[in-house]
């Protein structure tokens, strides 16, 4: 990512736009939710019909058995008809239930189905970790988190070094194995509800949730040196081939501003770890980190 990159749209509204279809999806899959809770009840409205279809039915061949209806034919004939359209009644309820069986299944089937198109859409193919809509998604969700709860919030980029020199010297497959195991090592240096996403290329995006900068710099720098102590070695022969690092800009949400500017610094801070002769870490420069000297 170059420095300034977004500078001719907020990503707000690229965010916007790219998760327009993410949204929808979101929406038919709630809908689906409906959908099922609305077969369960009429479901169990049906099995409530049944059982008075029933217990009428039942009622009345009581009666017929309980009384006398001998020498008046047309009763006879009202009892009959009513058993017999209850019965038809009850057996209109059973087709109706098999019918709303076969509808919940399908209804689950398209939900699933929506579901696993939704994680496909927000997953890198290569890594397995989120992709850059994932991101998009899930930096707005944690600064609407931020702005709701007053928690700190902060971003992470990561740069891995002089990765053309790697792919030049090792092939464009062996950089891939590195950056799944740069994801990897992303995964594993953050908690639960941290996301880890693949911003693009060579770039990584961590956001940490209730984290201020300080924390924020601690978690940078345990994953930059875990990625540093790593050793990209040749599985067939064992033999070490190369180390490599990463740097890493830090920054911190600051409520209500639009999330490219957040962006923009961490951006900042991850040219300075660039230029500062790269596998460090970098915070944004703030008034009170100014003050702490
Ligand atoms: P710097 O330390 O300044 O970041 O240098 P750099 O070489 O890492 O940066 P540069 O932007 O010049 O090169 C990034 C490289 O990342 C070039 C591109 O081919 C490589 N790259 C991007 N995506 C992939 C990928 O999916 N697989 C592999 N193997 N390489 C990739
Ligand atoms: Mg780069
Ligand atoms: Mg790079």
């Amino acid at each position: 990512m170059k420095s300034g990159e977004n500078e001719n749209h907020r990503s707000d509204d690229i965010t916007d736009d790219q998760l327009g279809d993410l949204e929808a999806t979101g929406q038919i899959i709630a809908a689906g939710e409906k959908m099922e809770q609305s077969v369960d009840r009429i479901d169990e409205v049906l099995q409530i019909a049944n059982m008075d279809a029933t217990a009428f039915n039942d009622a009345l061949k009581a009666f017929s058995g309980d009384i006398s209806l001998e020498g008046d034919s047309h009763a006879e004939a009202i009892i009959a008809q009513m058993i017999q359209q209850t019965q038809e009644m009850q057996q209109q309820n059973l087709k109706l239930r098999e019918q709303l069986e076969e509808s919940s299944v399908e209804v689950k089937a398209l939900r699933g189905n929506l579901e696993s198109v939704r994680r496909e859409a927000t997953t890198d193919g290569l890594t397995k970790i989120g992709n850059r809509k994932f991101f998009d998604l899930k930096l707005r969700e944690a600064a609407d988190w931020a702005n709701e709860k007053g928690e700190p919030v902060s971003l992470l980029l990561f740069d891995v070094d002089h990765f053309k020199f790697f792919n030049d010297t090792h092939g464009h497959q062996t950089g891939d194995q590195v950056l799944r195991l740069v994801a990897r090592t992303l995964t594993e240096g953050v908690k639960g509800r941290d996301v880890v996403a693949r911003y693009g290329g060579e770039e990584f995006a961590v956001v940490l949730l209730g984290a201020d900068l300080p924390n924020a710099v601690k978690v940078a720098d345990s994953i930059r040196s875990t990625v540093a102590q790593r050793r990209i070695v040749r599985k067939s022969t064992g033999e070490v081939i190369a180390a490599i690092t990463i740097s890493v800009g830090v920054a911190r949400y600051r409520p209500g501003e639009v999330l490219s500017s957040l962006i923009e610094r961490s951006d900042t801070a991850l040219y300075a770890a660039k230029n500062g002769g790269r596998n460090m870490v970098h915070a944004e420069l703030v008034a009170e980190q100014v003050a702490a000297g």
